[in-house]
């Protein structure tokens, strides 16, 4: 799609602010429904776009991202653009600097269109826990887009911007992308800067394209990725052009399947996943039985160290650095007024006022597990477990290439059918957690063949996991998926 349009704008059949505002006139059309989008940033949009367009009449060359409009999750600092991670605690934040992957995208030319909803600060799998409303699925409105980052994957599937960014700590980039039939990439830990994401878990959390093509994919990986020097953990990798490795072939692959991944699913999904085993065969890979006996504990694991983190990270919302300053307007009934507050009293209200019940939810069972006399007993055996599953996955990948899963247990759920039990939503992510406990890449991948439920016919993606730091086999693989639906006249590979 990136590359069909970046032709277009080439060759003038398309100005970059026609394209930009074409994409404004379909959230204009949509977006009252689906609300992908928090802000808008129609404004310095189109300047962008006129910039484009600018340097094509003048002849100059332009990059492959230059004049797209994409979306970008609203947990990611974009300069001078409000940024609140669906939280009222940060409703009135306005980033004062560019995430590194703004920077690299601006560099690369490409249009921000507006920042999208997600649950708060990350946490969740369906927007619900948005604090400004969720987002509705495109593919069924009576349906969640997932989570956290269903905004960018409803933008994207619903027409509403070409590509997106996520962010992915358990398997939000994944379960939205698999909800709303996109694609959706979590890089390997270290290989995309988190600088100016807005933490959740730090030694989980990714940034990552959500996007209707593996090759569109590849493209805004490539602009995004590498070493960043104000993000330690950024992995020392020069800058690679992923779309590269996209041969249209699998064969040789040797792609590995969890002996009782499919044992739990409901029938529908079974097969549509192993429809793509087979396809996979066809296409000449080799599909193998593997054991990862410790991924069992993943999850467990995740509530552990994630809340801890959560807990620390979030520590830093107080009222008085940034965002929203809250006084308890009962205590006005008492005499108080606003100014007579203690700084604690400060603290606490505004963190009363500004967090939703799940981020809170999460900071209190973080400082527990984190408090002495309980830090052994948790986060410490969690962090000793989160070690025996990276070496489970270390062992398998001396026998295989990449490992197969779906992406999520079911396609996209009702609104409301999960919230009221905490552990059927956390079990959304039973397939998708293990990658960022791992740091492994994954990609969510839309299965050829949807589900239908209430006779409605609904997306579900397939999950492909890969060693540390080859995202170019799985790209690779995923691509020739994809493309293996194709017409001939289409399958053509550049
Ligand atoms: N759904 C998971 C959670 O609620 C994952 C969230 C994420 O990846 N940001 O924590």
């Amino acid at each position: 799609m990136i590359r069909e349009l970046h032709e277009k704008l080439i060759s003038g059949e398309i100005t970059a602010v026609q394209l930009t505002e074409e994409y404004f006139a379909n959230i204009a059309q949509k977006d009252e429904e689906v609300f992908a989008y928090l802000t808008l940033t129609k404004k310095s949009a189109l300047e962008q776009a006129k910039k484009v367009d600018e340097k094509i009449a003048s002849g100059e060359k332009i990059g492959i991202m230059e004049g797209i409009p994409g979306a970008i999750k609203d947990n990611i600092c974009v300069k001078g653009t409000r940024t609140t991670a669906a939280s009222k605690i940060l409703d009135n934040y306005v980033a004062p600097y560019d995430a590194t992957v703004i920077e690299r995208l601006k560099e690369s030319g490409a249009i921000f269109l507006g920042k999208t909803n997600m649950d708060e600060f990350a946490m969740g799998s369906s927007t619900e826990k948005s604090a400004y409303g969720p987002t509705r699925n495109p593919a069924d409105p009576e349906r969640v887009p997932g989570g956290s980052s269903g905004g960018s994957a409803a933008a994207v599937a619903a027409d509403e911007a070409v590509w997106a960014l996520g962010t992915d700590t358990g398997g939000s980039i994944r379960q939205p992308a698999s909800f709303c039939g996109v694609v959706g990439l979590k890089p390997t830990y270290g290989r995309v800067s988190r600088y100016g994401a807005i933490a959740m878990a730090s030694s989980l959390d990714q940034i990552g394209p959500i996007t209707k093509t593996v090759e569109d994919a590849a493209i805004v990986l490539s602009v995004i990725s590498g070493e960043d020097k104000f993000d330690s953990t950024s992995a020392q990798s020069p800058a690679k052009d992923y779309t590269n490795y996209l041969t249209g072939e699998a064969k040789g692959l040797r792609i590995g399947v969890g002996k009782d991944y499919l044992k739990d699913l409901g029938p529908e999904v079974k097969t549509s996943i192993e429809k793509v085993i087979e396809t996979y065969k066809k296409l000449g890979a080799e599909v193998k039985e593997i054991e990862l006996p410790y991924s069992k504990y993943a999850l467990p694991v995740y509530y552990i160290i994630m809340p801890c983190e959560v807990s620390s990270n979030l520590a830093r919302f107080d009222g008085i650095k940034y965002g929203m300053r809250a006084f308890d307007h009962k205590n006005t009934k008492l005499g108080f007024k606003p100014e007579d507050r203690t700084l604690i009293e400060t603290y606490l209200d505004s963190r009363k006022y500004g967090f939703g019940e799940e981020v809170k939810k999460r900071i209190m069972l973080g400082t527990y597990a984190l408090s002495s006399g309980y830090y052994d007993a948790y986060y410490l055996r969690a962090q000793k477990v989160r070690t025996l599953i990276k070496q489970d996955f270390e062992r398998v990948f001396e026998d295989v290439d990449l490992i197969l899963t779906p992406t999520a247990p079911s396609p996209a759920f009702k609104f409301g059918e999960k919230t009221t039990d905490p552990v059927q939503m956390y079990l959304e992510d039973i397939f998708t957690i293990t990658a960022n406990i791992a740091g492994v890449p994954a990609i969510s991948v839309p299965a050829k063949d949807k589900v239908s439920v209430d006779g409605k016919e609904l997306p579900i993606g397939f999950q492909l996991m890969a060693k540390w730091f080859d995202e170019e086999n799985m790209l690779r693989a995923a691509h020739a998926y994809e493309i293996s639906f194709r017409s001939d006249a289409e399958n053509k590979i550049k």
